[in-house]
C-alpha cells in the first residue's frame, strides 16, 4: 500500500495552514444546543493525518481491490482513489485531500446501495465502514459510528433489551439506512429509524467537522435527505426503545397464480391491512407466479392480526402462524444474504390504498406472473410514521403514503443482466405512466425521471439550501445526488 504520498501531504499541510477552533451556536429561547462546527486555527499538523485516522489507497495498493466491492454486483468501479477513515478526524482529511486534488466524493458506509451510489470511476470514496463504536449513554440512547451495520446494531441493542426501529438485513448499514429515512418491523409504532435520530457528527465539503443536535436545520436533512449528498456523518446519536418480549409471523401462500386471483387477493390485502394494529406489519410478495403474505407481530395485540389471517387463509393455499419465538433469534430469520449479489432492486411507488394502482394492476401483474425472477412487493407503512412532530423534524416527505412498494430482480450471470433489466423497466414505465411519481430515496431508480421531486418533494428547496451551504463547491456527487 503505497497509502499518502509523501509529496501529497506536504502540499496538503501548506493548503490547510491552520488548525481548528470550536464554537457553539445556542438556541437562547429553546437553550437548546444545535450546531457546533470545529473550524481551522493552529498549524494543520502532520498527526492530523497519521494512518490511525485514515489509510488512502490506490488502484495498485495491496487492499485497494477489496475495499471496491460492494454488494451489487452490478457496480464493480474502480475509484481513483479510497480514503479508509478510522476517526471523524480521517474523514475530514480526506476531504482537504479531496479539495488539494479537486476530486468528487461518494461516501460508503454498509455499501448496500441499489444503484452502486457509494463507489465511483474516478474521484474519492470516502469509506467508514471500519468505524463500528458503539457507546451508551445514561439515558438508554446510543451513539452509533457510520461504519456500523444492522446485525452489529442489533447484536449491541436486544442482549440490553433495547430496540431501534430498522431494517432486518443483516448487512445494510445504519447510516445510509438513516439518512434516507429508514423503516421496518417496529416502524408503524416508533417510526422512521431517522425518527430516532437525536444528534450527529458531520464533515462538510470543506472538511469541517459539526456537530447537530436539537432544532438544527442539518440534522433535520439528514433524516431523509442525507445520503452523500452534502457531508460524511460520522457518528449517529439515537434514542432507543425497550424491546418487545417475543415476535411472531404468520404466513400465508399461494402458488400458479393468474392474473384474477392475484389481483383478489391483493385488494383483499389492502382491505386488511389498513386496520392492522400499529405493533403489526404485513408484506405482499408476490415473486413470479409465488405469493407470500407475511403478517409479523410483537404484542398481544392480536385484534384485526388474527381476523386478517383468517380472512387470507381462506383464498391463500397454504397458512401457517409461526411460534412467539425471542426477538434476537426470531429477527435472524429476516437477515436475507449477506454475500454481493446481482440484483435490480427499486421503489415501484407509495401508495395510499388499492384505487392508486387498480388501473394499472392487471398489466403490472401479468407482467410479474410471467416474468421470471421479477419480484414485486408492497410493504405497510402508516401508524406513526404519519406523524406531525416527525414531519416538522426531518425532510422524508412520504409520511401520509400509507404503503411502500418494491420491484426486484435478481441473476446468478452478467448475461442475464440486460433482459432482466428491461422487463424491470417495463414495469416501472407502467407505474409511471399511471402517474405514480412519489418513491423512496433509499429505494433509489437511476432511471427515475425527476428524481429530485420523487424522493424528497416539498423538501427539496430545503435540502438545496443545505447543499449550498455545507457543500458550496458540490465536492459529493453521485448520479442522484442533489444539485446545486
Ligand atoms: C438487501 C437489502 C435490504 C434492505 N432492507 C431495507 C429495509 O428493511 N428498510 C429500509 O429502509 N431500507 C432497506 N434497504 C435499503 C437501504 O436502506 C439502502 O440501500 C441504504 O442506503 C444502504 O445503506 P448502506 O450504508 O448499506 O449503503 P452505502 O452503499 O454505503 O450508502 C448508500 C447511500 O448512502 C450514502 N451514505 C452512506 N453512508 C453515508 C454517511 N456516513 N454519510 C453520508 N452519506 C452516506 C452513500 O453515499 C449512498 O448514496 C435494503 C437494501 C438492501 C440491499
Amino acid at each position: 500500500m503505497s497509502a499518502y504520498n509523501r509529496r501529497d501531504f506536504t502540499k496538503l499541510i501548506m493548503l490547510g495552514g491552520i488548525g481548528y477552533t470550536l464554537f457553539s451556536c445556542v438556541d437562547d429561547d429553546k437553550k437548546q444546543k444545535s450546531t457546533v462546527v470545529e473550524e481551522k486555527e493552529e498549524a494543520f499538523t502532520v498527526s492530523q493525518l497519521l494512518p490511525e485516522n485514515v489509510k488512502l489507497y490506490q488502484k495498485a495498493d495491496e487492499g485497494y481491490q477489496e475495499l471496491t466491492v460492494r454488494f451489487n454486483k452490478r457496480f464493480q468501479q474502480s475509484p481513483t482513489y479510497i480514503a479508509q477513515c478510522f476517526t471523524t478526524q480521517g474523514v475530514a482529511d480526506a476531504i482537504k485531500f479531496a479539495q488539494y486534488k479537486n476530486l468528487n466524493v461518494v461516501v460508503k458506509s454498509g455499501g448496500h446501495s441499489f444503484e452502486g451510489f457509494s463507489s465511483t470511476n474516478n474521484g474519492l470514496v470516502v469509506d467508514v465502514s471500519a468505524m463500528k463504536k458503539m457507546e451508551w449513554n445514561p439515558d438508554h440512547s446510543v451513539t452509533i459510528e457510520a461504519g456500523c451495520v444492522l446485525k452489529e446494531m442489533y447484536d449491541e441493542l436486544l442482549p440490553k433489551q433495547r430496540i431501534l426501529p430498522a431494517g432486518s438485513c443483516a448487512t445494510v448499514g445504519v447510516a445510509g439506512l438513516t439518512l434516507g429515512g429508514g423503516y421496518g418491523f417496529f416502524s408503524r409504532k416508533y417510526g422512521l429509524t431517522c425518527d430516532s435520530l437525536q444528534a450527529i457528527t458531520i464533515v462538510d465539503g470543506n472538511g469541517n467537522i459539526r456537530h447537530e443536535s436539537g432544532n438544527s436545520a442539518i440534522l433535520k436533512a439528514c433524516k431523509g435527505g442525507g445520503n452523500g449528498n452534502f457531508g460524511v456523518v460520522t457518528k449517529m446519536k439515537f434514542r432507543t426503545y425497550q424491546a418487545p418480549n417475543f415476535f411472531q409471523a404468520f404466513r400465508c401462500k399461494s402458488y400458479k397464480l393468474t392474473t384474477d386471483r392475484a389481483k383478489k387477493i391483493l385488494e383483499e390485502w389492502f382491505y386488511h391491512t389498513q386496520k392492522l394494529p400499529i405493533s403489526a406489519f404485513s408484506a405482499f410478495v408476490l415473486n413470479g407466479t409465488t405469493l407470500t403474505i407475511l403478517i409479523t407481530n410483537y404484542t398481544d395485540d392480536v385484534k384485526n392480526v388474527m381476523p386478517m389471517y383468517d380472512a387470507l387463509k381462506k383464498i391463500s393455499d397454504k397458512a401457517t402462524v409461526g411460534s412467539k419465538r425471542p426477538l434476537a433469534r426470531a429477527l435472524t430469520s429476516f437477515y436475507g444474504v449477506q454475500h454481493p449479489i446481482y440484483f435490480k432492486n427499486a421503489c415501484a411507488g407509495m401508495y395510499n390504498d388499492f384505487s392508486s394502482i387498480e388501473g394499472c394492476l392487471d398489466n403490472v401483474l401479468s407482467k410479474v406472473l410471467s416474468s421470471k425472477g421479477l419480484i414485486y412487493q408492497i410493504n405497510t407503512l402508516g401508524g406513526n410514521i404519519n406523524s406531525e412532530t416527525a414531519e416538522k423534524q426531518s425532510v422524508f416527505p412520504h409520511r401520509s403514503y400509507s404503503y411502500l412498494s418494491e420491484l426486484q430482480s435478481y441473476w446468478e450471470q452478467p448475461s442475464q443482466e440486460a433482459s432482466r433489466l428491461a422487463i424491470f423497466q417495463e414495469v416501472q414505465q407502467l407505474f409511471y405512466d399511471h402517474g405514480i411519481r412519489a418513491h423512496y430515496r433509499n429505494y433509489p431508480d437511476s432511471n427515475f425521471k425527476d428524481f429530485e421531486i420523487a424522493y424528497y418533494g416539498k423538501y427539496l428547496s430545503e435540502l438545496k439550501e443545505i447543499k449550498k451551504q455545507l457543500d458550496p463547491d458540490n465536492r459529493f456527487q453521485h448520479p442522484q445526488s442533489i444539485s446545486l
